[in-house]
């Protein structure tokens, strides 16, 4: 059956697809932190930030087919659950965090912040990190250069080391501006994954960012969250990630686990800055913020919050840390709550690890610009009992080397 499919994705879908694992997972359905396929195997989900709540969580299913029964449009009608979403949404923000602009993706809501940044700098420079992603379009994948040099980064795109320990992060957006500068490009933006994802995971130490938000701030230019990996209490000590580096972002992109797998994405910003943007230019997202995605979007920021899986990714996210630290074979361990980098010797060992792992019922990843970083970033209802399933078929797979 697999064969066919792969067959048939082959022959009719583009082959910008790519799959996850040797052996491809093909899941027929979902609950919690479980993925099943057809003949019934169970796979423990450690690696899909997409489904906060876990997967197919019964109140956001009711939720989302209650408003697709009763009506679905757009944002150029009145609506209530757009509100009551947007205050609900705001409410968990520093008080200037205080507009929201609805999208479709995270992607959407990146490139958004370009325009807005543009419009109100009057620059075009943006920096970013050397192996950030940042999206799909075209002015997004142009600031991300983990999608490597076949896509080719825009002139007016600067790129900054991630932030190792010990490195002064800020000394390097700084020289990032004055290369611009000499360029004659005024810069308009540093756009930051505040957990640096694809960079290979770093969240320490907490404050090293505000530095940096300082430097592009002096230099005229915006500083912008992304917050489509961390955000949404994956790092368990804050909703936001930028919240451990104590500072303030002029716009926060969301995205991923917004409508716990509803396609919801969104800018939150300060009104000072979206609104000399949107006085001036119309935004209409046909599908962004319709009143089936703020159903679903409302519902999973309810049950992130009633359930308290913040609380729960702090506390699951401190136990899987220090398991992964107490094997020799991990060199170093970084993140924070249920967002979780293990770096291993190399990318072949991790690959290796993380397709061992699969073919034993358990799903992660690896990143980082070598590869060579486990990626690990579970529903939040992830427990103690699922990191002990994941650690045992972790030593399985350093076993076997
Ligand atoms: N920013 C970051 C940090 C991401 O990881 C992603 C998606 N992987 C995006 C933006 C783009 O989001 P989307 O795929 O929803 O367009």
């Amino acid at each position: 059956m697999s064969e066919t499919l792969l067959a048939r994705r082959r022959e009719s879908l583009s082959p910008s697809y790519r799959l996850f694992y040797d052996e491809p997972l093909r899941p027929v359905r979902g609950k919690g932190v479980w993925l099943y396929e057809e003949d019934g195997t169970a796979c423990l989900d450690a690696y899909n930030n997409v489904v906060p709540a876990g997967h197919c969580h019964p109140r956001i299913v009711a939720a989302v087919a209650a408003q697709t029964a009763q009506l679905n449009t757009h944002t150029r009608y009145l609506h209530q659950t757009i509100l009551d979403y947007a205050e609900a949404l705001l409410a968990t923000f520093p008080a200037a965090l205080n507009r929201a602009t609805f999208t479709c993706t995270g992607s959407e809501a990146n490139d958004l912040a370009i325009r807005v940044a543009r419009h109100v700098t009057g620059g075009t420079g943006i920096i970013v990190t050397e192996n950030a992603y940042h999206g799909v379009t075209l002015a997004t994948a142009e600031i991300s250069p983990s999608l490597g040099a076949k896509m080719p980064l825009g002139a007016h795109v600067r790129t900054v080391p991630a932030p190792a320990e010990g490195m002064d992060f800020s000394a390097a957006v700084r020289a990032a501006i004055k290369d611009l500068q000499r360029h004659g490009i005024k810069p308009a933006l540093l756009v930051v994954d505040t957990i640096f994802s694809s960079d290979g995971v770093f969240a320490d130490p907490p404050g090293f960012l505000a530095t940096a938000a300082e430097a592009i701030h002096e230099a005229g230019g915006l500083f912008l969250a992304d917050e489509v990996q961390p955000g949404f209490g994956r790092t368990g000590s804050a909703m936001w990630g930028f919240a451990r580096h104590e500072l303030m972002p002029d716009m926060v992109s969301l995205g991923k686990p917004m409508g716990n797998g509803y396609p919801a994405a969104g800018l939150v910003a300060q009104s000072h800055v979206i609104d000399a943007f949107g006085q001036n230019i119309r935004y209409f997202n046909t599908f962004g913020g319709n009143p089936v995605a703020m159903a679903a979007a409302l519902e999973t920021l309810r049950v992130i919050q009633e359930e308290k899986l913040m609380e729960n990714a702090a506390t699951t996210g401190a136990y899987l840390m220090a398991g992964l630290k107490a094997r020799h074979q991990v060199q170093a361990v970084r993140g924070d709550g249920l967002f979780i980098g293990a770096e291993l010797a190399d990318g072949a060992l991790a690959s290796r690890v993380v397709n061992h792992m699969r073919a034993h019922g358990v799903l992660i990843s690896a990143s980082g610009p070598a590869g060579n970083v486990l990626k690990i970033r579970p529903p939040l209802v992830f427990t103690p009992a699922h990191a002990d399933i994941l650690f045992s078929a972790l030593d399985g797979a350093l076993a076997d080397g």
